[in-house]
């Protein structure tokens, strides 16, 4: 295969918002992009359920038997959505499932992984417990204890604990030739924004913090995907087990001395 032979992607929540925007900027340089989403996709699959993941993991099996040049677990809840336990399955479970049973075909093709995390991982406020419970993959208690929480707190400790799992992980992976980061966007245009800023719950909030964003406005999903396709790009391939916020300036703004 030469360098510039098309690659073969595996993009969750491809249907819309950054996940849309990422399959379309593959599929645009003439790389194969296989989606996973509930609907719209290549393989339709609850990414909540066991038996989703396994279907969707099946299928990705018989497309892509050569190997993954690169996965992106970008499906994903809003702090909005009800029940909360779902906010932990797809955005905890669904991408922890997917990146470690891909692992054996991202190691054929010495593959990359970007996670999705947020930038409101480091707010404070999450709950330890649970996200204690969430890296020992513990899904059934962890689906519990967030059932008493609030959805910023759901959110925040799944993508905080998203953020924490993959750097644990990243060294290993890279060892066995999977490289593995993670961006953490700040507030970015799409269906779950709009369902957020809608929400009587949180829609204050979301807009106070949107207010503060250095760069003056959120992302468009083309901002994060270019982000994206640097950490799947040999460009960064010193790079790894790293945290990138793509986010306006907001966790600078709050928290200079954390990095
Ligand atoms: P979006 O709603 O446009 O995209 C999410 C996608 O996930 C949708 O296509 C949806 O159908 C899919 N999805 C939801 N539940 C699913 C399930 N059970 N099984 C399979 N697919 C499912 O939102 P987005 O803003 O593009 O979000 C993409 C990712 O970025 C999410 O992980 C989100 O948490 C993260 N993120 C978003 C923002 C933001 O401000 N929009 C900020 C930080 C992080």
């Amino acid at each position: 295969m030469t360098c510039n032979s098309p690659k073969t992607y595996v993009v969750s929540g491809g249907a819309t918002g950054i996940g849309a925007a990422v399959k379309h900027k593959l599929l645009t340089r003439g790389d194969k992009v296989i989606v996973i989403d509930i609907k719209d996709a290549d393989i339709q699959a609850d990414l909540s359920s066991i038996d989703g993941r396994q279907h969707a993991l099946e299928s990705i099996q018989r497309l892509a038997p050569e190997g993954l040049d690169g996965l992106v677990p970008c499906a994903g809840l809003g702090p909005h959505v009800k029940p909360v336990e779902w906010i932990s399955r797809v955005n905890f479970f669904g991408s922890v499932s997917l990146i470690q049973n891909l692992r054996p075909l991202l190691e054929k093709r010495k593959g990359c992984v970007v996670a999705i995390s947020s930038n409101s991982a480091s707010l404070p406020g999450y709950h330890p417990e649970y996200v204690n419970t969430l890296l020992a993959l513990n899904e059934t208690e962890a689906c519990r204890l967030v059932s008493s929480l609030d959805g910023q707190s759901a959110y925040g400790g799944s993508k905080y604990a998203l953020a924490v799992w993959m750097r644990k992980q990243a060294p290993g992976y890279m060892r066995s030739g999977v490289r593995m980061n993670a961006v953490a966007p700040g507030i970015t245009r799409s269906a779950m924004t709009d369902g957020v800023f809608q929400d009587p719950v949180w829609g204050d909030a979301i807009r106070q913090f949107n207010e503060m964003t250095p760069c003056g406005d959120m992302a468009t999903p083309d901002m994060i995907a270019d982000t994206i396709l640097f950490l799947l790009d040999p460009a960064s391939r010193f790079v790894c087990g790293s945290i990138l916020f793509v986010d306006g300036g907001t966790d600078a703004l709050l928290r200079p001395q954390s990095f």
